[in-house]
């Protein structure tokens, strides 16, 4: 049995606000190691349930966070950009029987601890066949066509919930609980890795693939809050405009579908003035 693990930071254990998350700062240096945490105690949970492999892969920002040299001996880590499926890189390799999304959160335009889709502002809502879209639920679907059913969700309780709408089956784990988008009663580390392994070691039952889900096609739409990053992001092919701030394509594959929606992202990040957005 092979687990993949898609460790975003939003979600960990500590995690409040945006210095708890930006490479470099003083305080992201506090939270890689309650973020590590979190992620070693679902390795630790995994193999107590009778996996056999444990992948992990960095989601987060630039995808070098979590400290290697803390991490359960078992476990293999994918740490880096660029990668074909970004956020769930490895669930298309055909062996992986279960997902996990460890520090996930709520996404744009929702409550929630730091809740964002991909960017951590500019977009303010993405809907995917008009249902209102986290990374969770985008990367659900995405596991879903490679027949990989997603088996553990931890994050704030928001994030929670918000699984039980793309993953009803899944084990959750709320680490925190969401008092603002900046805000959250939190729990300590041990505690929440006490929680986490033993999730993960139920979860662990849950990994059986099944046929691969084909749910083509899919139409996202995405709305930013301002007009012209709407406009900047057309020069992407079968990217039109859905509305003043909005844009809207379709994907016969989730492949494609997330795949447009990096470069969509990639592009409207680089359109942001710094002040005026
Ligand atoms: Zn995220």
């Amino acid at each position: 049995m092979k687990i993949l693990i898609s460790a975003d930071m939003e979600g960990a254990t500590g995690v409040t606000w945006p210095a708890d998350v930006l490479p470099g700062t003083p305080q992201w240096e506090r939270c890689r190691s309650m973020f590590t945490s979190d992620v070693d105690a679902a390795v630790r949970g995994f193999f107590d349930g009778g996996a056999d492999e444990v992948l992990i892969n960095e989601a987060h920002w630039t995808m070098r966070n979590l400290l290697l040299e803390r991490l359960d001996e078992r476990a293999e880590m994918l740490t880096g950009r660029h990668k074909d499926l970004s956020m769930v890189e490895g669930v298309q390799r055909g062996d992986v029987d279960g997902i996990a999304f460890v520090g996930y959160h709520a996404g744009a335009g929702m409550e929630g601890v730091l809740a964002h889709t991909f960017l951590a502002n500019s977009v303010t809502g993405v809907w995917l066949n008009d249902v209102r879209a986290s990374e969770g639920l985008l990367n659900a679907h995405v596991a879903a066509e490679y027949g990989v059913p997603v088996i553990l969700v931890t994050g704030d309780d928001v994030a929670c919930e918000d699984a039980l709408g793309y993953a009803p089956e899944a084990r959750k784990v709320a680490v925190k609980d969401h008092v603002s988008r900046y805000a959250a009663v939190c729990r300590t580390p041990s505690r929440t890795a006490a929680d986490i392994q033993a999730a993960a070691k139920e979860a662990a039952t849950l990994a059986v693939r099944h046929e691969p889900v084909r749910g083509g096609p899919f139409t996202v739409a995405v709305e930013f809050d301002a007009e012209h990053l709407a406009g900047a992001v057309t020069v992407v092919p079968g990217v039109t405009r859905g509305g003043e701030r909005k844009v809207i394509y379709s994907s016969e594959t989730m492949y494609d579908a997330i795949r447009t929606f990096k470069a969509v992202t990639t592009i409207a990040s680089a359109a942001v003035e710094e002040q005026y957005g």
